[in-house]
């Protein structure tokens, strides 16, 4: 019985870095059988990070995963997190053998109830996703108990319009598809890892969350605090005392 949950979560270097990952942490302290894979956009590990995923007594493995160099000097759309799920994709084939595994990006937020509709998953299971894309919400629509299509802002003719948090693989299904992994393609991440899950089709899908009548995670974006003062010229100015 299928019983650990593999939650891959690509992270990178910013102010509100920390923020996001202790309230992530603080709801993964809540779930039973959770198995955190913390994978930097980093050349190395930051020391830091390090210290902080070990104050929340959660198991986890600490991996980096830098987005290559051809990628970083895009000046739109980036494969942002792809070389760290693919990173997290790796260490699944080299350590697990039961389970399911979760996109978790660091910045979402999450329903505890959420990681046991995905527990059991068989191939693959989705569900709604809340504050996505300009439509609101991102889901399959299901009638009568069975998948019929799916509603997302952006369709853009791909055979999963789905977002990163709206889905979960079953770990053995994944070790059987050897060549299953995301592609460096903005946009088109989670249609493109769910098309090298072949054979894979929608009919398939494992609908969850009340046959997806219930939001359980959210795709929230911290906002950027961008500092109004030059920090470091003004370092120890901004203060009252004389
Ligand atoms: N991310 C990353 N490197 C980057 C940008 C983002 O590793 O250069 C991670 C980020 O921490 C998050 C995921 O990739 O877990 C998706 O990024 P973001 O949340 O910024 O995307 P959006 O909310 O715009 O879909
Ligand atoms: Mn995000």
């Amino acid at each position: 019985e299928p019983s650990t949950v593999y939650v891959i979560t690509p992270t990178y270097r910013r102010p509100e870095q920390v923020a996001d990952l202790t309230r992530l942490a603080q709801t993964l302290m809540l779930v039973r059988d959770i198995h955190w894979l913390v994978v930097e956009d980093s050349q190395v590990k930051s020391p830091h990070l390090g210290v902080l995923l070990q104050s929340f007594g959660i198991r986890y493995n600490h991996l980096i995963a830098p987005m290559p160099d051809r990628f970083k000097k895009i000046r739109g759309a980036k494969p942002k997190g792809v070389a760290n799920r693919n990173r997290g994709l790796k260490w699944i084939r080299q350590n697990a053998v039961e389970g399911v595994v979760y996109f978790a990006d660091d910045d979402n937020t999450y329903d505890v109830r959420l990681f046991n509709e995905m527990r059991n998953t068989q191939k693959v299971s989705m569900w709604p996703v809340g504050l996505c894309t300009r439509t609101g919400l991102s889901t399959p629509i299901v009638k009568n108990g069975q998948l019929i299509g799916f509603y997302d802002g952006w369709i853009a003719g791909r055979k999963f319009p789905v977002d990163m948090a709206g889905f979960a693989v079953s770990v053995k299904f994944l070790l059987e598809r050897p060549n299953a992994q995301m592609p460096y393609k903005p946009g088109f991440e989670e249609d493109g890892f769910l098309r090298t899950l072949a054979p894979f089709e929608p009919h398939e899908i494992e609908l969850r969350a009340d046959n997806c009548t219930k939001i359980l995670v959210w795709h929230t974006q911290t906002k950027k605090n961008e500092p109004s003062l030059n920090v470091d010229k003004e370092k120890y100015k901004n203060t009252n005392i004389l």
